[in-house]
């Protein structure tokens, strides 16, 4: 598998040659460029907590804050057993894009602990997560760096981890993590934010083909909060959703079966396998979910869904990613040989943290938005981030994903140069 810092830095490498002539002083535009391979601070701790056995644990925790040029650094925080020092790094990378293409005033950032959150009970994971929070303290803040839920984190960790640093600090003070508990400042419209913004991405794009969303047929890979949400808006709005999966297997949707009901049946029975047996309804596996002849296939599952190995069997005309990282670098290129069009992560599911600015800036004001207020807004970011992009595919004839680089990179380059960061 491609280490992941090593494909950030590849990716970073590749839009050099698109960008170089945009600056008269080619050494200071080089210089920028490796400033920007590592991120600005990487903290690393033990932290051990007293388990419900009375034995201590400690773990091993990260903080990679990239890239600050254009505001607090931001990104969320990964328990996993499998979080590694590059992944960290390279998801901060990733976070520093993001949040350029969305054009929030943001760097990026991301944490991680090592650690499967299954194995400990709820008292242990509400000591793990202060302690990284406090262990923290001095790094992150409103003005610093602004943490959020990503992998097995949720707004129960985030309400531990504010509680954990306003104690430290002796302050209130919100706007430090987002994606909290509505009751403590969270934004409403965050728990659908990542779907609804892939969706506003989509309308955009297939306006571009002259095609209307009855037109689109929808192949979606993964039903968690991403997933879901995607597939329940898109269908109301009118897309035909062909197929879904879960890691059980995928199932073919007849007749318009509705999203929110096959939500219900995966609840009642654990996983599509189950469904498609209680139900009578088709369940193919997740390798020929990816070969379906449809319109868009959605990514919303995992890192590196699409690699060498099964890229031959795409048969979408369109790939909206809306997982992290679900295309290996490989795969793009036969994708782009092939004539599918891939819609970037760093552009298709930033609605969530689009979202998560707005939580920060509600928090700053103690304000609260309703939520068409923060629909509104959040499409009001996101389809002039698509257009612009799309304006450079055009022009340029490069790929979505070059265009979304181009913009991104020459935006926190810029915010280097005009601070005088040489
Ligand atoms: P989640 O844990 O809620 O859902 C993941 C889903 O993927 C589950 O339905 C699971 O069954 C399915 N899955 C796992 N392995 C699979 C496989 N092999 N084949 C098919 N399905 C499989 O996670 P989420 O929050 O929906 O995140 C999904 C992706 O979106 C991740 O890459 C995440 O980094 C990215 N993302 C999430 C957000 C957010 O706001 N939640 C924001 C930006 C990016």
């Amino acid at each position: 598998m491609q280490n992941p810092y090593e494909s950030a830095l590849q990716q970073l490498e590749s839009i050099i040659p698109l960008l170089e002539n945009e600056y008269k002083d080619k050494k200071l535009f080089y210089k920028m460029i490796d400033h920007l391979k590592t991120p600005q601070n990487f903290i690393k701790r033990e932290i051990s907590i007293t388990k419900e056995n009375g034995q201590k644990e400690s773990f091993h925790v990260f903080r990679s804050q990239h890239n600050d040029a254009r505001g607090p650094f931001k990104g969320g925080i990964r328990f996993h057993p499998g979080v590694t020092e590059d992944e960290v790094k390279a998801l901060s990378i990733w976070m520093t894009w993001k949040t350029a293409v969305a054009d929030v005033p943001f760097g990026g950032g991301k944490g991680g602990i090592i650690v499967d959150p299954k194995t400990l009970s709820e008292v242990e994971l509400e000591a793990l997560s202060k302690a990284y929070s406090e262990v923290l303290f001095d790094y992150i803040g409103p003005w610093k760096d602004i943490p959020a839920p990503d992998m097995n984190t949720n707004e129960q960790i985030m309400a531990w981890m504010l509680e954990a640093y306003e104690q430290k600090v002796g302050h209130h003070a919100p706007a430090t993590f987002t994606g909290k508990p509505i009751v403590l400042g969270g934004s409403l419209g965050r728990t659908e934010a990542t779907g609804q913004g892939g969706l506003y991405i989509l309308d955009a794009y297939i306006q571009t083909l002259g095609k209307q969303p009855k037109d689109i047929t929808i192949a979606l890979q993964g039903f968690g909060n991403v997933g879901y949400w995607f597939a329940y808006l898109a269908q109301k709005a009118g897309y035909v959703i062909k197929a879904v999966s879960d890691s059980s297997g995928a199932l073919l949707i007849k007749d318009n079966y509705a999203m929110q009901q096959l939500m219900q049946r995966k609840e009642e029975y654990g996983s599509f396998k189950d469904v498609a047996s209680k139900e009578n309804m088709e369940l193919i596996t997740n390798d020929q979910l990816l070969a379906l002849d449809v319109s868009v296939f959605v990514p919303a599952a995992l890192e590196n869904a699409i690699t060498i190995d099964n890229v031959e069997s795409v048969d979408a005309k369109a790939i909206l990613e809306l997982a992290n990282g679900p295309v290996t670098s490989e795969a793009d290129e036969v994708l782009v040989k092939k004539g599918i069009e891939v819609l970037p992560d760093i552009l298709c599911n930033a609605g969530g943290v689009t979202v998560s600015y707005f939580e920060w800036v509600q928090n700053l004001y103690g304000y609260q938005w309703e939520k068409e207020e923060v629909n509104t807004k959040m499409k009001e970011k996101l389809v002039p981030a698509f257009e612009s992009i799309h304006t450079i595919v055009k022009e340029r004839k490069l790929s979505y994903r070059q265009a979304a680089y181009v913009i991104a990179v020459k935006k926190v380059v810029d915010a280097m140069i005009l601070r005088g960061r040489v």
